[in-house]
């Protein structure tokens, strides 16, 4: 592959960052493949974007929504044409598998067409006011310059989940991708400018979340941060935030579970809960890295879930048989290495070992093997309540509905529940009882559609979801009442009286 020069986009212009610093996109399967390299950009380069975006605010605001909509259709079917390449790219930098490459893709297409087709749709409200003379609206007026800051694990489907609410709002956009994954969002700001986007609309600042990330933050002409990514980058964004007044919507990472109730099917329960731990080698904020077994079919579940644990193909995700590619990068590697450490230190009885994988080519990359192991819960564990983000999970046995419920809410998260049962009492019982923003029954915990709102409680995120639910997070709603009759009417019976 021809490597990729990244460049900054600031008012419809490719830009250099102002200190001329680039840093390099490697593929986590190989690290030797240097992909391409993206500028470093620093408060500088963002104050020349976020200046762009307010420039350019004003006459985006007033262009017809219909207008802004046919952008994003034209945006969709540039999506569609290079959905091949795309998928490629995403699993050359980020290293999922190519059919996981695909479904990022095809769930940003399925963002654009959704966003494309809401043009068409009423979005504001005509509400009946106490007083007969008058006629009452709910309307919805943007809220200025969105900064939308993304992780790299869904490095196109992610960015578009909130960009493109916050443009066919009538916002404008700066952007800044993950450091991972800088050449998806090349490619990505490219369709945006084949899209014929009006300059400065949409604006793109590469580079590190320490300098370019925090100075989006911190600048003044922000007016909304949308965040996604980790809890302490988040938990950070929304003090700093609040330091200033400004508005953010904070999507963060999660303790997830797949929960199997006594009366579960196994096959399912044994599918879904492969699928909720090791899909995407367990990056995905969804993935679950605890298994809550009822105790009386738990030696079956554990014996079947290690079985099959055992025999996931890992390797380059190019491969098409490939089950789980590599994690992202060292640091990753680091976390999985010290949650499996920890989980032996806090007494688990470890039943799969993990570890790096450094066999032929698999040297090259961040390659690691499944680390599965069995452990009563306990409310001070370090293992049973932080994140992962990696193949490591544990099995929990519980004695019951209710301690399984227990054992899911106590973590400092909320984000995703599956529960694998027959009986519709059971299941009501956990939806009604876990803390959780993505709920499934018989199903994996993994697994968006992008017309569902998809957020968490608790630390996992700050009541603002993405996706379908982000437009109210990009908008004011606004009450305006218009009288047609000859005098005023007050409501409430308040008297308009003057003397
Ligand atoms: P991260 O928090 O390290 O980085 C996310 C983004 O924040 C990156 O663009 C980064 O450059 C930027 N950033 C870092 N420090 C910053 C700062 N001080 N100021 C401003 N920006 C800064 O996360 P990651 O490693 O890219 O992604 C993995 C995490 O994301 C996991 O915790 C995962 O659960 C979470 N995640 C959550 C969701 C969700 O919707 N809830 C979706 C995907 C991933």
């Amino acid at each position: 592959m021809k490597p990729i020069e990244a460049l900054n986009l600031i008012r419809g212009q490719w830009q250099e960052s102002v200190s001329g610093n680039r840093f390099q996109s490697y593929n986590p399967a190989d690290t030797r493949e240097i992909l391409g390299t993206a500028p470093r950009s620093t408060p500088d380069d963002v104050d020349k974007a976020v200046t762009a975006a307010r420039e350019a605010f004003d006459t985006w605001r007033r262009t017809s929504r219909i207008k802004r909509g046919e952008y994003i259709d034209q945006l969709a079917q540039l999506i569609k044409r290079d959905l091949n390449a795309l998928a490629e790219l995403v699993t050359r930098e980020c290293g999922k598998p190519i059919n996981e490459g695909r479904a990022d893709v095809v769930e940003a297409l399925h963002m654009a067409q959704y966003v494309a087709g809401m043009v068409r749709m009423p979005h504001g409200e005509i509400i009946d006011s106490e007083i007969a003379e008058k006629d009452a609206y709910i309307l919805r007026k943007p809220k200025g310059v969105v900064a939308c800051i993304t992780p790299w694990n869904f490095p196109v489907a992610i960015p578009l989940w909130t960009i493109l609410p916050s443009l066919l709002e009538g916002n404008t956009v700066v952007f800044k991708p993950s450091e991972d994954t800088p050449l998806c969002a090349h490619r990505l700001a490219e369709l945006f400018v084949e899209a014929g986007f009006p300059p400065g609309v949409f604006n793109v600042v590469h580079g590190y979340g320490e300098d370019a990330g925090d100075a989006l933050v911190h600048h003044p002409g922000v007016d909304v941060v949308v965040f996604t990514g980790s809890y302490a980058v988040g938990r950070y964004i929304e003090q700093e935030c609040a330091k200033q007044h400004k508005f953010c919507a904070v999507e963060m990472g999660g303790k997830n579970a797949v929960i199997v109730l006594d009366d579960a099917n196994l096959d399912i329960a044994v599918h879904a809960a492969i699928l909720s731990a090791f899909k995407t080698s367990g990056q995905r904020c969804v993935s679950s890295n605890r298994i809550i077994v009822h105790e009386k079919i738990e030696p079956e579940f554990t014996r079947r879930f290690v079985e099959t644990a055992r025999m996931i193909k890992i390797g380059n995700g190019l491969d098409p048989d490939v089950f789980m590619g590599p994690l992202i990068n060292e640091q990753g590697v680091q976390k999985y290495l010290h949650h499996n450490q920890k989980a032996i230190e806090e007494g688990a009885e470890v039943l799969l070992p993990g570890g790096l994988l450094k066999e032929g080519e698999l040297q090259y990359g961040h390659f690691v093997a499944p680390f599965v192991y069995r452990m009563r819960h306990r409310s001070d564990s370090f293992v049973l309540r932080e994140e992962a983000f990696s193949p490591h999970v544990a099995i929990i046995p519980v004695s019951s509905l209710e301690e399984a419920v227990f054992v899911y809410n106590d973590t400092p998260y909320g984000l995703a529940m599956a529960v694998i049962t027959e009986d519709y009492r059971k299941w009501r019982y956990v939806r009604d009882n876990c803390e959780f923003g993505v709920g499934y029954v018989n199903l994996p915990s993994i697994g968006a559609e992008v017309h569902l709102p998809f957020g968490g409680v608790k630390g996992s995120g700050n009541g603002h979801p993405s996706a379908s639910a982000l437009f109210d997070a990009v908008t004011h709603k606004v009450a305006f009442t218009v009288n047609h009759g000859t005098e005023i009417k007050m409501a409430q019976g308040l008297s308009a009286k003057i003397r």
